[in-house]
């Protein structure tokens, strides 16, 4: 597994393979978009998608955190996905993997699905403010207008990269504009959507278990019809 580290308002952040972005100097651990419940809320409506997903992602941040030794895990908004998400299965999940991480500080920037689904007290999440840390805000929507230097979620960015004229993969990435570093999604099964870099901001695509830094120049302008899909290896970029 090969994180990237990179410098943000002057501090150092390491971006993770799982999605993750780890502040070593804060002993903190930053995530977002990870829409627990989500697959439940599509079957409590009749579709029939696989269970697991909440099981995988808290799985993936318990890693995170043992690997890290982050004793704060900070949600960049979104940690459920729909009021139809809550139900006694899910929060015993949440509750015993708080009790596997030695009960980890757990802080939420509400997102547009919490404020939607509501965040429980008995999850044992404390709702935070956007200017709780220095030296950077925190967001969960990036709101590109507010000029203040900020971490941000909601957009599960992701990116087209060329490999040849006729072959281009889709991964999901960190994205770094001027002023905001926006996180992939954390969550399983929650998909990313294509961003339109500029070729000064920084593309930090997951491939594989690495996280690699790209230039503008190697992302596919689209993926043409007949392109074709293969596994690939990290090397290859
Ligand atoms: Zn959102």
């Amino acid at each position: 597994m090969s994180e990237l580290t990179i410098e943000f308002g002057g501090e150092e952040l390491t971006l993770m393979p799982s999605g993750g972005c780890f502040w070593a100097a804060k002993g903190t651990l930053f995530v977002a978009d990870l829409h627990l419940g989500k697959s439940q809320s599509f079957r409590a409506r009749g579709l029939a998608v696989p269970t697991g997903s909440s099981a995988a992602t808290l799985k993936k941040l318990y890693v995170d955190l043992n690997s890290t030794g982050a004793k704060t895990v900070v949600i960049l908004g979104d940690l459920f996905h729909h009021r139809d998400s809550h139900c006694e299965a899910l929060l015993a999940q949440v509750l015993e993997w708080r009790s596997r991480c030695s009960n980890p500080n757990c802080l939420l920037v509400e997102g547009n699905h919490d404020l939607w689904a509501g965040v429980p007290n008995e999850y044992g999440f404390t709702l935070i403010q956007q200017d709780h840390f220095e030296p950077w805000a925190v967001f969960h929507e990036p709101d590109f207008l507010d000029d203040r230097l900020a971490l941000a979620g909601h957009i599960h960015p992701g990116v087209k990269i060329a490999l040849d004229s006729r072959t281009a993969i889709k991964a999901k990435a960190f994205w770094r504009t001027s002023n905001r570093l926006v996180l992939p999604s954390y969550g399983q099964f929650t998909g990313s959507s294509t961003i339109e870099p500029k070729p000064d901001h920084g593309i930090y695509p997951i491939i594989e278990d690495r996280v690699i830094r790209i230039s503008h120049a190697l992302l596919a302008k689209e993926i043409p019809p007949f392109g074709r899909s293969r596994r690939f290896a990290a090397s290859e970029l």
